[in-house]
């Protein structure tokens, strides 16, 4: 067995008593029903390696993580104008706040939060239907996990289009400032689709690799984004991936990370790795509490850091 292989499973093992820790999200009634005693690893390395503990394959919902394959989509099409329409600014405040958008009339402080997953959402869905944009997304996805199989959970985004009142209220309220170009139902619609996108941690490694490499996937071959782009999107990782929790991320696991209220967290140790973890308690921040000790606990054994060896 591999160093490596070795090192992931035994950081399953050692996490064990600790399963079920935190607190599923349940405001969206979906979500709710997971049984929070998972955990999930799977590192992909950038020489093609892969490495697996845990319940790797289990598909879970990515919510906020779909956020950053958006964000690369969404910069393709529009480019640096992109900025025009959202920040690059951590926000110090809760992932659905409102607060900051009515003293920065309507522009959202990073692509991360949900208002700037909206405004993203908003440019995808130029010159398109809602259901068109949806595809573009989730055929974008496959894409860059080299795997058709991956596809939306109608059900979750069933419920949280029940339930989503305050991403419409974030809509309807960028909306008054004139920073929305379609209506917040229709924006909503793709946002709430791609949130529900489900996924392995196998799946999200393999999809993450182009940040880890330098914008092309050398397992796929394939070229998604400049080098430049791709540095770029990690350090919006660093500082924004985590909502109002980035800093206590950074400081303790030193790589950027996006999480998303499923429970599931991508890392991103750049030259070297892609990496998954999935376990759906919650922190306070709406963090995985456990996933993030998994990633503290990869780091700490591989040394893998973006602030120094
Ligand atoms: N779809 C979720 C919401 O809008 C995403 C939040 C998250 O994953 O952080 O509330």
């Amino acid at each position: 067995m591999s160093e490596l292989q070795e090192l992931v499973e035994g950081i399953r093992r050692d996490l064990e008593s600790h399963l079920g820790e935190g607190k599923v999200a349940d405001y969206i009634p979906e979500l709710a029903k997971v049984d929070p005693r998972q955990l999930g690893i799977a590192v992909a390395t950038i020489d093609g390696g892969f490495h697996t503990a845990g319940d790797a394959d289990t598909p879970f919902s990515i919510q906020s993580i779909s956020k950053v394959f958006t964000l690369t989509l969404a910069l393709g099409k529009a480019g640096d104008a992109l900025w025009t329409r959202v920040g690059r600014e951590p926000s110090g405040t809760a992932f659905n706040s409102i607060v900051q958008l009515e003293y920065e009339k309507g522009r959202p402080r990073n692509p991360f939060i949900n208002a700037g997953a909206i405004a993203v959402a908003d440019l995808i869905l130029a010159g398109h239907q809602p259901r068109e944009a949806i595809g573009e997304i989730v055929h974008f996805v496959r894409f860059l996990a080299g795997d058709d199989s991956i596809a939306i959970d109608h059900e979750v985004a069933k419920s949280e289009t029940e339930t989503g009142y305050r991403n419409l209220a974030l809509a309807n309220f960028m909306r008054s400032f004139g920073r929305l170009d379609h209506p917040a139902e229709h924006v909503l619609g793709v946002y709430f689709h791609h949130c529900a996108l489900a996924m392995s941690c196998r799946q999200l490694a393999r999809a993450g690799l182009y940040l880890a490499a330098g914008g092309s996937n050398p397992v796929l071959g394939s070229r998604v984004v400049s080098r430049e782009r791709a540095r770029r999107i990690n350090a919006l990782m660093l500082m924004c991936g985590h909502y109002d929790g980035s800093g206590d991320f950074a400081y303790r696991v030193g790589l950027p990370g996006k999480s998303g209220v499923g429970g599931g967290i991508l890392a991103v140790a750049p030259g070297k790795a892609s990496i998954a973890v999935w376990s759906p308690g919650l922190d306070q921040h709406g963090n995985s509490l456990v996933g993030t000790a998994a990633l503290e606990l990869l780091a700490q054994r591989t040394g893998w850091s973006v602030f120094g060896p």
